[in-house]
């Protein structure tokens, strides 16, 4: 059959000759294929020391085992064991040398993929033969277990496919949508909005920005008061540590915004740069990108990361749970490539941020409440076409957290609007319970010792508009009267000739 295995050759180095303690040694060597090395495995497994030698300062062990104990840690339970027997005869382990690491891997099919520490990747029939290229420092990260890690991810999701697992919740009634045209030319048409100088970036004129405010307004009025929202200032430009914790450092580059600063602010060290743009009126891009620092992080992507540094380390008293807060303090900025459309999907966007805090019933009651204010909104005062969905992505499915994402309470749902013109879907918000996710990342308990839970929910302004236009069109007439009455009289400002 073809398991996990794994097989290393490792040498302690030693502080000096070792002959004199050879029988002990051998006698420690049958100890641990009896009992050190089996410790924690069922019978008959766990790793075993297959061979070994003493050459003067130098033991030499070959390891085989299988996944109860794998060699490495082994090699490391060796290492403990050796040091306190050595201790006995004032001979020290100077350090752990890996010769030579292979795992065998049980897969149906290769992968071709280029993994850190990894330098020899085979496929014989129904195993991946992996030689690896750690250190003992990395055996004690424990870098191998993540090799495994990454490499059974890899082939998992190449099975699930990239794809969101996508179930109906719910739907509006089906609407007679008189505009049916794709709202950003129409905005573009009467001067709305006007592209920004950014890749993916709008200016929004007086008019859109007034119906932006009217949202604003009917989020405030209906969700935010009634449900005890109170608002803060999430910081914008994230840093590495945040992502690291929020999990959002396994994948987030190709979508991100790097924010790099300068390595030093001392003017003369640009003024080589200052220079060449006054006698060019070019900046010099080259010249720039060897003066900057390596990125310290980004823009903000997703909102919450970043405030969960405020309760970072904190022990909390219950009775201030449950919590509402949310931001809306600034852009979000992603980088859309080639994706980008109109307003519906754009570089830098600007969403309101909810996030609810407490223990787990009061975060999922308070989902449902927010999802009822939601349709309440989306229903009698925006009179849209709309429906919810619950979206598991495929990692959630890796991670095993399945079992609460099919009782619905771990997970996320989707918002979507009808698009006339394209007869297509548009998510314009999302809602998620994300368990204990935060809390862990970030290190944050109650008092009690009872788990903490959180839920966030991101509406995205242009989101919304696009999905309002695109069902109402930007005559005001057409509009449902509660909302025409919120937003007032459309300020017309600027004429172009
Ligand atoms: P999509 O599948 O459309 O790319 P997403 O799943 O990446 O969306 P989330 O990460 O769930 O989006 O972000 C939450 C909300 O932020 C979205 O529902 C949307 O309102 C807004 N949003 C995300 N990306 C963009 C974008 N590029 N332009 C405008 N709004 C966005
Ligand atoms: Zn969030
Ligand atoms: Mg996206």
């Amino acid at each position: 059959m073809n398991e996990l295995k794994f097989h290393l050759i490792g040498q302690f180095k030693l502080s000096s000759d070792a002959a004199k303690a050879k029988d002990d040694v051998a006698k420690l060597m049958v100890k641990a294929n009896e009992d050190i090395l089996r410790k924690g495995a069922p019978p008959g497994g766990g790793a075993e020391v297959v061979n070994w030698n003493l050459d003067e300062n130098i033991i030499t062990v070959e390891i085989k085992s299988d996944r109860y104990v794998r060699a490495h840690d082994a090699l490391l339970r060796l290492r403990r064991s050796l040091a306190a027997l050595l201790g006995e005869h004032h001979i020290g382990i100077r350090g752990v040398v890996i010769e030579e690491f292979t795992i065998q891997l049980p897969s149906e099919e290769a992968l071709k993929k280029k993994i850190p520490f990894v330098k020899d990747m085979r496929y014989e029939e129904g195993k991946i033969l992996l030689t690896l290229d750690v250190d003992e420092q990395q055996i004690e990260n424990r870098v191998p277990d993540r090799i495994i890690n990454l490499i059974m991810e890899k082939i998992e999701s190449r099975k699930y496919g990239k794809k969101e697992h996508w179930e109906l919740l719910w739907q509006s009634k089906k609407k007679i949508h008189k505009f049916r045209e794709d709202p950003t030319k129409e905005l573009m048409k009467r001067n709305w909005i006007k592209h920004g100088a950014g890749r993916g970036q709008w200016i929004f004129g007086p008019q859109i920005t007034r119906v932006f405010r009217a949202f604003g307004g009917i989020i405030e009025d209906e969700i935010l008061r009634p449900l005890g929202y109170h608002e803060m200032m999430f910081p914008k430009m994230v840093p590495w540590e945040v992502w690291k914790r929020s999990g959002h450092a396994k994948a987030i580059y190709p979508e991100m915004y790097y924010v790099c600063p300068p390595k030093t602010r001392d003017p003369e060290y640009w003024e080589e740069v200052m220079d060449y743009y006054k006698v060019t009126q070019e900046v010099p891009l080259d010249l720039i990108k060897e003066k900057i620092d390596r990125p310290i992080g980004g823009m903000c992507y997703a909102q919450c990361p970043p405030f969960w540094v405020f309760l970072q380390g904190e022990t909390l008293p219950d009775d201030i749970f449950p919590i509402f807060i949310y931001d809306r303090s600034g852009t979000s900025h992603r980088y859309e490539s080639g994706g980008i459309h109109g307003i519906e999907r754009v570089d830098e966007f600007n969403r309101i941020e909810l996030v609810w805090i407490g223990k787990p019933d009061q975060v999922v009651e308070h989902s449902e409440r927010l999802q009822e204010r939601y349709q309440h909104v989306f229903d009698e005062l925006l009179d849209m076409q709309w429906r919810k969905a619950w979206v598991t992505p495929w990692f959630m499915a890796q991670e095993g957290l399945t079992g609460l994402a099919e009782i619905k309470e771990v997970g996320t749902i989707d918002y979507e609007a009808y698009m006339p013109y394209k007869n297509d879907w548009l998510e314009f918000q999302n809602l998620s319970v994300n368990g204990n996710k935060y809390p862990d990342g970030f290190n944050v308990k109650l008092q009690s010792g009872e788990e903490l839970w959180s839920g966030c929910s991101g509406i995205g302004l242009e989101r919304w508009g696009a999905a309002f236009f695109a069902q109402k069109g930007l005559d005001v007439e057409n509009w449902p009267d509660k909302f025409r009455k919120r937003v007032g009289e459309l300020p017309e400002i600027f004429k172009f000739l």
